[in-house]
């Protein structure tokens, strides 16, 4: 799902952040930028900084130059450039994603326990959802469009109180962000919108529009948010929006558009601003096949994936041809190119798209297809085809850097892609993002060099340790990926624990000194060279691949359980390995 992620439907699966397009987050969608800036991903990364935090939720948004993730924990990590300055990290009020801001929910006054579990990232605005049904948000409220009483800036993440708050038993479950507007979804399946009427995107009925001083054009605003007309008999179990307009879907199957209608947003085959929710007739019928199973909204395109898992686009998705300005879809229709795909998962970034859809032998492949308004020129490498393919795809294409990579989610920001993958050996041979840092040259453990004796390299800091010198020692290159120690016990620190990046604070010497090249790491924490400083897990469970003993193939989902003792059964196959 694009911006805004649904509690309800949420498993407990996590992947593997990966990564692609623009990272120059000072710079992003601003025409000073040159092209082909060498800080773009032309294909999918592992995102080094977080490569060993299991991740269940990616949130960001077609106009959002930021992203959020979350871990199986409950914590937040925000990189990007966020639209409250108090979360920025750096100058310009940007986040390295090598550095992302950890949020636990306790900073902002959760009690133990309470998980971050949501969200959705707008242009100027975010939210956080809360396990216990609270939303927060944070960024430009000048038309009240997070929910909260009307400021410029709302710049720390602070709680949005609605009419739903009275009864204690009722929860958010789901919330999007649009340009000057957000839609809150209830646990009772209700809707309320705050923000600016002006498109009729709060559902209310009006627009309130109105001349004030020096003729300009005012509209009605709404805080704190207010039911949506026309759907109060309908229990609805999605809400989508786009920059200017909003789907929802009730528990039938049953889909209601309004708000902006330009190039026939809204499928509703005019450019008619509905001002409350109007029935889409397509996914109206009496074969409960053909209505819909899940929507999402790009910036000027709605998507609906019917009961049959068939993708539908309304509205301008493309820049040229059918689907673009002269030619946009008046009503739902499918995409030719993958009219037989099974969707799984869909989303749009600025101006891209995607889908994940089985493919033979049980894998899952993601396509991709989105076009730059002018050519290849601003576009920053967010679809992903990898360095020797344009930037751009008029046709749906199958990523070829993600084959065999099981994903099983992707997000599209406004000027990048992050992708959450399951971890397997086509996973482990994907680049890291950075893909080179400053490491030991030697095992940090014994700090000796023998010679001939395989050292592990740690998947995220690449520091080396010989097995013998892993407590407990490991007898061959284990399976899949692997974390030193240190890597191993942040991966499941609790969301009040400090985020250790993979980098350093400062950028690490190479040094083969005692104690100096962790030690760096830790930034002054206690010294852990020792053999038994820190709790090992080197456990590798579940043997996928038989792949042999060929140097730095690692893959394989590793349980998050730590142990003392490693399964022998399962110490096959090579971690990332060094002499
Ligand atoms: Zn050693
Ligand atoms: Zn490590």
């Amino acid at each position: 799902m694009t911006e805004a992620t649904q509690v309800e439907e949420k498993e407990q699966q996590w992947g593997r952040v990966l990564i692609c397009g623009g990272t120059n987050w000072a710079t992003n969608g601003r025409k000073e930028r040159s092209a082909n800036a060498s800080s773009d991903l032309l294909s999918p990364h592992i995102l080094r900084s977080l490569c060993n935090v299991k991740i269940t939720t990616l949130i960001t948004g077609p106009s959002a130059n930021y992203a959020i993730v979350i871990d199986v924990h409950g914590a937040a990590y925000i990189f990007g450039r966020p639209p409250s300055p108090s979360l920025a990290t750096e100058d310009g009020g940007v986040i390295s994603e090598h550095y992302p801001n950890k949020i636990s929910p306790s900073s902002v006054g959760l009690r133990q326990g309470v998980k971050w579990v949501g969200g959705a990232a707008g242009r100027s605005h975010l939210f956080l959802l809360d396990s216990e049904g609270g939303v927060w948000g944070c960024g430009n409220n000048v038309v009240g469009q997070i929910g909260l009483p009307i400021s410029m800036l709302v710049d720390k993440l602070t709680k949005v109180k609605g009419p739903w708050s009275k009864d204690a038993s009722v929860k958010i479950v789901q919330v999007t962000a649009g340009h000057t507007f957000s839609l809150f979804l209830t646990s009772t399946g209700q809707v309320y919108a705050s923000g600016s009427s002006e498109c009729g995107q709060l559902g209310n009925g009006k627009t309130g529009e109105r001349l004030v001083k020096g003729g300009k054009l005012a509209y009605d605003v709404e805080v704190p948010p207010r039911l949506v007309q026309n759907l109060e008999k309908n229990k609805i179990v999605q809400i989508a929006s786009g920059n200017q307009h909003s789907l929802a879907m009730d528990e039938d199957g049953y889909v209601f558009a309004w708000g902006f209608a330009g190039y026939s947003r809204l499928g509703l085959q005019d450019q008619n601003n509905r001002l409350v929710p109007t029935l889409v007739p397509h996914f109206a019928g009496n074969n409960v096949l053909t209505r819909a199973h899940s929507i999402l909204c790009g910036p000027t395109n709605s998507i609906v994936i019917d009961r049959q898992k068939m993708l539908q686009m309304a509205g301008k998705w493309k820049v040229t041809g059918d689907g673009s300005t002269g030619q946009p879809y008046t009503y739902f229709k499918p995409i030719q190119d993958i009219m037989s795909c099974r969707v799984i998962k869909a989303s749009c970034g600025g101006c891209t798209h995607f889908v994940t859809t089985p493919e033979a032998a049980g894998n899952v492949m993601t396509v991709g297809f989105g076009q730059g308004v002018v050519g290849d020129l601003f576009l920053y490498g967010e679809l992903g085809l990898g360095p020797d393919v344009g930037k751009s795809a008029t046709r749906p294409q199958k990523l070829e850097p993600l084959s065999g990579i099981d994903v099983i989610d992707v997000a599209g920001g406004a000027f990048f892609t992050l992708f959450l993958a399951r971890p397997n050996a086509a996973l482990s041979d994907l680049t890291r993002y950075p893909e080179h840092i400053d490491s030991a040259s030697i095992c940090v453990v014994c700090n000796e060099d023998k010679d001939g004796v395989d050292a592990l390299e740690c998947e995220r800091c690449d520091q080396p340790y010989h097995l013998g010198c892993l407590d407990p020692p490991l007898d061959e290159v284990p399976e899949g990926e692997w974390f030193c120690p240190e890597c191993e016990q942040d991966a499941d620190a609790g969301p009040d624990e400090e985020f250790r990046p993979a980098l350093g604070e400062t950028k690490p010497k190479k040094t083969a000194a005692k104690t100096s090249a962790v030690d760096t790491l830790r930034q002054g924490t206690p010294a852990s060279t020792g053999q038994a400083a820190t709790p090992v897990s080197n456990k590798p469970a579940s043997v996928r691949s038989t792949t042999s003993a060929a140097a730095s193939v690692k893959g394989t989902p590793k349980g998050g359980v730590k142990r003392k003792e490693a399964d022998d059964s399962s110490l096959q196959g090579s971690a990332r390995k060094r002499r």
